[in-house]
């Protein structure tokens, strides 16, 4: 069953093994969000690790939320962590599930360790308990409630789940070491009182448990054979190891793998929340973030997510990517399967004046020009008055200057080679308009003498071009590493103050129309653009994907 098409890792070696010595007969993964934010470009390396390795092995996959804590945890987050995993293209299939399907068994097995003698009610504060643990250098202290009897810890915890007493005075405790080198054996805390409305079990609970009691016997139920983590949990294991071993139960294998960070980005739920809260972004799907929702957003595809998380791996060691290798994956995919239009973004009037000013021609232009095999066109309009870009006109251009400037003959893209006969300008002499004649024999773009011109402009006919708007989105932090900054300062510091520019008269070609909210498009010389969703009838709204240029491609060189 050991699965030889994809690239190996160390992981799907593990997993092999496994499949060989007889330790599992299956592969059986999970996702484990917990339900307290967006999810993020991290997230969902794990969600297409954890669902790709399922696939792999003809296995299965669950979505759990970790929902163990009432506090942080709402609805909204539960709904749009679905969406997100779902965009991404991972199958739960008709698993899905939450660590509160199962608070009634974890207060079964809680039951079953005291009676063991393994797990008792402790009554020292919060504060006590952090005192008595001791440090990675001094050994902890017993509490002094430790050696209750069974009869007294079964008594007192039944009273706790009752709601006899108030939160954060008493807890019940895994009896362990409270020597242990491994801080996370020092008796862990398992239950705490929380009396606290849960969006799914409401006020049936008022103890809840911890994440570290919840998470192993949840893999446990479930029958997960891989329980895949970030490495943070590395020193977790010999605790789920413990719970799982003492209540005798079904044991999977965790495996804890390197988290991704990438240059130029924070990713943690904490740091996104400021960035929304204090106003530096618009919301958790601004198209500068790297939320799922932000992502998606600016235009991001799950295959290129697909084919980025395949082109990092998954390794035991901390590194950070590179963000335009993420850029270069999408460019790809873009490049690949974004229909090609034509859009002005800083418009500047052409007249073609010797072009009769009631004629209109309409040229077929290749849609996906970069695939030879797809001979699919589009139609655009072609008249006397058309927009190009203010950058494709210099007055006084330097020799190397390809582009229309007096005297200077350029081909329009798909239409006519057209030579600049002069300007108009306004009254403070700036240039408002580019005078042009067109050759008419160049129809199509070529010319029966076979002459050639160095530059290729394109442009949208005036009395066509639909008005729209533009979002011209950059890096959102100005350093590689975000947290590079001065003692007194913070992430905030670098933020790229010129991370977004809009342009709200841009002038696009009509096709554009009938684009939806989500479809994306090569605007040609330009870059990669999507369709926002605050676009409204009468003003489109685009947001910039990423450019052209490769400068991952580049940086390899
Ligand atoms: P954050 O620290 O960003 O707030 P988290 O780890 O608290 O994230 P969870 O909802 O607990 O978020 O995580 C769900 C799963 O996603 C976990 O298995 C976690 O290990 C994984 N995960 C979180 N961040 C990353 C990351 N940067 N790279 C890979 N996996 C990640
Ligand atoms: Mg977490």
């Amino acid at each position: 069953m050991s699965d030889t098409t994809a690239p190996s890792n160390f992981i799907r070696t593990i997993i092999n093994e496994h499949l060989q010595n007889g330790r599992y007969d299956r592969v059986h993964t999970r996702f484990p969000p917990e339900p307290n934010g967006y999810l993020h470009i991290g997230h969902a390396k794990s969600v297409l690790l954890n669902y790709g390795l399922a696939q792999a092995y003809n296995g299965k996959f669950n979505l759990r939320f970790d929902d163990t804590n009432p506090l942080k945890e709402e609805q909204e987050f539960i709904d749009a962590i679905i969406e997100d995993v779902r965009w991404l293209g991972a199958d739960w299939e008709d698993r899905l599930f939450y660590a509160s399907d199962y608070f009634q068994q974890l207060y079964e097995w809680a039951i079953q360790l005291i009676k063991d003698g393994k797990a008792y009610v402790d009554d020292l504060s919060a504060e006590e308990i952090r005192q008595y643990r001791g440090t990675l250098t001094a050994p902890g202290q017993n509490s002094p409630y430790r050696d209750r009897s069974v009869a007294e810890n079964l008594d007192l915890f039944r009273r706790m789940k009752e709601g006899e007493f108030p939160d954060g005075s008493r807890v019940l405790r895994a009896k362990i070491d409270m020597a242990s080198p491994n801080m996370n054996l020092r008796d862990p805390v398992m239950y705490r009182i929380l009396h606290a409305e849960h969006p799914r079990t409401g006020r049936a609970w008022c103890i809840y448990p911890m994440y570290d009691w919840a998470h192993g016997q949840s893999d446990s139920i479930e029958g997960i054979t891989h329980s895949i983590c970030t490495l943070e949990f590395e020193d977790h294991r010999p605790l789920y190891d413990w719970f799982i071993e003492s209540l005798g139960i079904y044991a999977p294998q965790q495996i804890e793998f390197a988290r991704l960070n990438l240059t130029y980005t924070v990713m943690s739920k904490r740091r996104l929340r400021r960035l929304v809260e204090e106003g530096y972004v618009s919301g958790w799907d601004d198209p500068r973030m790297p939320t799922i929702r932000g992502l998606r957003r600016r235009g991001y595809t799950p295959e290129a997510m697909r084919a980025f998380a395949e082109l990092i791996g998954v390794s035991k060691a901390n590194s950070i990517v590179d963000i335009e290798l993420l850029e270069h994956v999408l460019r790809d995919d873009l490049n690949a399967h974004a229909p090609r239009a034509m859009a002005v973004l800083r418009p500047l009037k052409l007249v073609v004046t010797n072009y009769p000013a009631d004629r209109v021609e309409e040229f077929a232009v290749p849609t996906h020009p970069q695939d030879k095999g797809n001979p699919e066109t589009r139609v655009v309009p072609f008249c006397r008055e058309l927009f190009i870009e203010q950058d494709d006109f210099m007055e006084n251009p330097p020799a190397s200057y390809h582009r229309l400037a007096p005297g200077q003959e350029v081909r329009l893209l798909g239409a006519y080679y057209v030579t600049c006969t002069g300007v108009a300008r306004d009254a403070a002499g700036k240039v408002v308009e580019i005078h042009c004649t067109y050759d008419p024999a160049s129809r199509g773009g070529q010319t029966p003498d076979g002459r050639k011109v160095k530059g290729t402009i394109h442009w949208v006919s005036a009395r066509h071009a639909l008005d729209g708007e533009v979002r011209l989105y950059d890096r959102l932090f100005t350093q590689p590493n975000p947290d590079d900054v001065a003692e007194d300062e913070d992430f905030t510091a670098n933020l790229n103050p010129n991370s977004l520019e809009v342009l709200t008269h841009c002038k696009l070609e009509p096709n554009l129309a009938s684009a939806q909210v989500g479809d994306s498009f090569q605007f040609m010389r330009q870059g990669y653009y999507v369709k926002d969703k605050e676009s409204t009838p009468d003003h489109p709204v685009f947001n910039l994907t990423v450019g052209l240029k490769d400068t991952w491609a580049k940086m390899q060189k």
